[in-house]
């Protein structure tokens, strides 16, 4: 016996949808979130993943960096909000630990004090992102024309015969194989195709197929290692925090580390290095390379702990931002997100926000054109170009730290001296000046543009104090 997937006999469009049958390839945190942004607009929205339906909180091979630690940052959070309404307090009925921002967060340097631990009135959450996923899960899986259907690849996207539109999804799914069809694929017809496989592979291979240029890439080698462990909270854990994050004595060391809480009274432990900085993957050796660290802290916290399960290790070549949004003409019905647009450097914690941030874009984007006669003509173009906004911020911030390591490869940009020192003298204003911390945090957690840092008073603020510090 074989399933259909979907609906191939595509009937009329009730009226309030604005197409019939959406399909989203890849159900990560962005394929999720834009499943609930089409759950509202379309009579039918099936989302296609390749592996098996999760059955406990652990990384599925199809996301094999879900067993590091995944930060959501307050700008993702309000998107998920926005797309699923009372999700924060789902997170935490399913064990998401709560965030008093930044009160509960030990930020250390390596040549000053800590960040004071200010209250800035907003809460974030901590928790593993298979614990995300689980909740994001749940609530797509309640919209009832919404389908998740697993163990099903997406092998290619299909436009229309004059290549101006997508057409449909080609797929196989495991119930598929099993069956003694010569061609064991099948092909969901589609007003509107999501690809968040997290590569975009497949809007490329549609692109070429269909004799249009493939984009621009940016990327920044950072190559990066990462080791994760996961302990029990100690009785004695120190009081004054919940949450630390250790900087690295940059440019001359690369160390970082990040301990967060997690369900389950745990902490997850990311430390991450580049070249002969790559953190150990046995406990014993990564205890004495956390006593390399800038600061103490955390290594003071956790030695005598175990962890509890084996050290997961992750290695993240480069940054890379595909710019589809250059692309002088685009498919109607196609819209890549998440990764398979950017995929961020992890260190900074910021690809679940981007994912999310584009998904409530498409809702907003799609709200807005339900009255056109064909309202998904253009729509691709015209979330690429605003979801080039939303990635402006995080690439930037991203890449000027990254930047400041000599071996960092990509075009360095032309002011990347200035942009280094104005971000340390930002930071030190940051600390003795409660206003200018929060505008920090504000953009740090992607509730503002990094243009707000463009204001006249605070770079006099700013430039008086690198003038100090060169003095000095
Ligand atoms: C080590 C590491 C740490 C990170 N830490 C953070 C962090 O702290 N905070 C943060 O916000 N982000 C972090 N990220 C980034 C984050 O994981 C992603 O940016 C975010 O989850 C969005 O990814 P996505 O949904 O686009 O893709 P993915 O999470 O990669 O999901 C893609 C999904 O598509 C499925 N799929 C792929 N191909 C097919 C196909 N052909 N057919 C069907 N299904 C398919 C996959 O199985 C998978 O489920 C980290 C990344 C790494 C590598």
């Amino acid at each position: 016996m074989t399933q259909r997937i979907g609906d191939h006999s595509y009937p009329a469009t009730h009226s309030g949808f604005i197409g019939r049958q959406a399909v989203v390839i890849g159900a990560g945190i962005a394929g999720l979130a834009a499943a609930g942004a089409l759950a509202d607009w379309f009579e039918r929205v099936l989302v296609l993943e390749r592996d098996s339906p999760a059955d406990a909180l652990v990384p599925r091979p199809g996301t094999p960096q879900a067993g590091h630690t995944h930060g959501l940052l307050v700008g993702g959070q309000c998107a998920l909000e926005d797309l699923f309404p009372g999700i924060g307090e789902d997170l935490v009925r399913a064990g998401a630990v709560r965030m008093r921002i930044n009160q509960d967060l030990r930020e250390e340097f390596p040549d000053r004090a800590p960040m004071p631990q200010r209250d800035f009135g907003r809460i974030g959450y901590t928790m593993t992102r298979p614990l995300i996923e689980t909740v994001l899960r749940r609530r797509v899986s309640q919209r009832a024309n919404v389908t998740l259907h697993h163990d099903t690849r997406a092998l290619s996207i299909v436009a229309t015969a004059n290549g101006q539109r997508v057409a449909a999804v080609r797929c196989v799914s495991a119930a598929r194989t099993l069956t003694t069809d010569a061609d064991c694929s099948e092909t969901v017809p589609a007003d509107l195709v999501v690809e968040a496989s997290g590569r975009g592979h497949l809007t490329s291979a549609l692109l070429r197929s269909i004799g249009r240029p493939l984009p621009e890439e940016t990327t920044i080698g950072v190559d990066i290692g990462y080791t994760t462990a996961v302990m029990d909270i100690p009785h004695d854990a120190p009081p004054d925090w919940k949450l630390v994050l250790t900087h690295p004595n940059a440019p001359h060391s690369t160390r970082r580390a990040v301990m967060i809480p997690v369900e389950g009274n745990r902490w997850m432990l990311s430390v991450a290095g580049r070249g002969n900085e790559r953190p150990p993957g046995e406990w014993s050796e990564l205890l004495a390379y956390l006593r390399q660290l800038s600061t103490r802290t955390i290594y003071d916290a956790v030695r005598h702990a175990r962890p509890t399960a084996r050290l997961a290790r992750f290695g993240f070549r480069e940054s890379a931002w595909r710019h589809f949004e250059r692309l002088e003409a685009f498919p109607d019905g196609l819209i890549p997100i998440g990764d398979a647009i950017c995929r961020f450097n992890p260190i900074y914690g910021q690809g679940m926000t981007v994912a999310a941030k584009e998904a409530s874009l498409l809702h907003r984007l799609l709200g807005a054109c339900t009255s056109e006669r064909d309202p998904l003509r253009g729509l691709g173009q015209l979330f690429l170009a605003e979801a080039k906004s939303l990635i402006e911020t995080p690439w930037t911030m991203a890449s000027i730290p990254d930047f400041a390591v000599p071996a960092t490869r990509g075009e360095r940009p032309a002011d990347i001296e200035h942009s280094l020192r104005f971000g340390r003298a930002l930071s030190r204003v940051a600390a003795r000046d409660e206003a200018v911390q929060r505008l920090v945090v504000e953009v740090w957690h992607m509730l503002k543009p990094i243009t707000a840092y463009q204001d006249p008073a605070l770079v006099r603020l700013v430039e008086a104090e690198m003038m100090e510090s060169t003095v000095g």
